[in-house]
């Protein structure tokens, strides 16, 4: 069997070599045929003259790199485009993915797992964090059409079947937690302990996280447009509720005038409202917008993949 590691690399100059030692170390341990492919995705920092290295160095690493930073997501994508192995470990440069796993990995996909996903415990992370993520993943299971599970990330190994599969999915705006979700197959989950980062804090930002968030909820199902039909509906409901009051009490008791907060309170509430839907509505039209451009994923500068037919390297 052989192996394909794909490995997304974004200003990772400092790690990126201690990584190829750890990873190749396990590799050869598996005693299969391997091959490396590290996705250079734009980084300023020398990452390509250290992959280039690196791949002189090892006929088995492969690198493409793009012409600037086109995201993790594009970076996976064309990792698996090149692949050639019968099955692929998708892997962060950071260490924060224990080469160690590689082994286990290997054993429950020989169990005839076509997924063996790499689940972290969230040991060590900040509490509010957890709870924030926790009450997301609780959200978005009840909604979306795709079950999403927390502490999985894109660690994981996916059989050559698997791969196929995701590859058929082509869409622009790339979830990919999603997308692995989506394609089925026999999954496996395991557990390993969260690694902290190395180097100080990790790059995504609250607000990234939320953007994050917001794509997952968006990119897998259309429940967002129908919640606007409902809450019309719901506040229809309590307007016509509230104006039979008023003209029971106005009947009964005579008409006063007061209710300016009343006011307030429904032209603002409604205005947030209408506001919220027509900002969901206008994210599904921009990513119709972004999808019905066909623009490719990323764009390649350089590369040293083997033309087609090239017997792959390793042990
Ligand atoms: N990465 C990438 N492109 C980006 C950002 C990150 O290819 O625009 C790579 C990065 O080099 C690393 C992996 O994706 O190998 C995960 O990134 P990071 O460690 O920043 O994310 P976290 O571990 O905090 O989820
Ligand atoms: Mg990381």
């Amino acid at each position: 069997m052989r192996l394909t590691l794909v490995v997304p690399c974004y200003n990772e100059v400092d790690v990126v070599a201690r990584f190829h030692q750890a990873v190749s170390h396990e590799l050869a341990a598996t005693e299969e045929p391997y091959e490396v492919i590290y996705v250079d995705d734009g980084s300023k920092d020398g990452t390509l003259d250290a992959l280039a290295a690196i791949a002189a160095a090892d006929p088995s690493v492969r690198y493409l790199s793009f012409s600037r930073n086109f995201g993790k997501e594009a970076a996976m994508l064309a990792g698996l485009r090149h692949a050639g192995g019968d099955a692929v470990i998708l892997m962060d440069a950071d260490l924060q993915h224990p080469p160690e796993l590689i082994g286990r990995m290997l054993e429950l996909h020989g169990r005839g797992f076509d997924q063996v996903i790499a689940r972290r415990t969230r040991a060590g992370d900040p509490a509010t964090r957890t709870l924030l993520a926790r009450t997301y993943y609780w959200m978005i299971n009840k909604w979306a059409d795709v079950e999403l599970m927390d502490g999985v990330g894109d660690f994981r190994l996916i059989s050559r079947r698997a791969v196929d599969g995701l590859l058929k999915l082509e869409e622009y705006n790339r979830f990919s937690k999603g997308l692995f979700a989506w394609i089925g197959f026999e999954s496996i989950v395991f557990e390993y302990e969260n690694v902290k980062r190395e180097d100080g804090r990790s790059r995504w930002s609250f607000r990234k996280l939320f953007e994050y968030g917001l794509d997952g909820l968006l990119s897998f199902n259309n429940k967002p447009l129908r919640a606007a039909i409902y809450m019309g509906m719901l506040l229809t409901l309590i307007a016509v509720a509230y104006a039979i009051w008023v003209i029971i009490v106005a009947a009964t008791q005579g008409v006063e005038m007061p209710g300016y907060v009343t006011l307030i309170a429904a032209i603002t509430g409604l205005g947030g409202l209408q506001m919220v839907m027509l900002g969901v509505m206008g994210e599904y039209i921009g990513r119709i917008y972004y999808e019905s451009k066909h623009r490719p994923h990323y764009l390649i500068k350089e590369s040293n993949l083997a033309p087609p037919g090239v017997v792959l390297g390793g042990a």
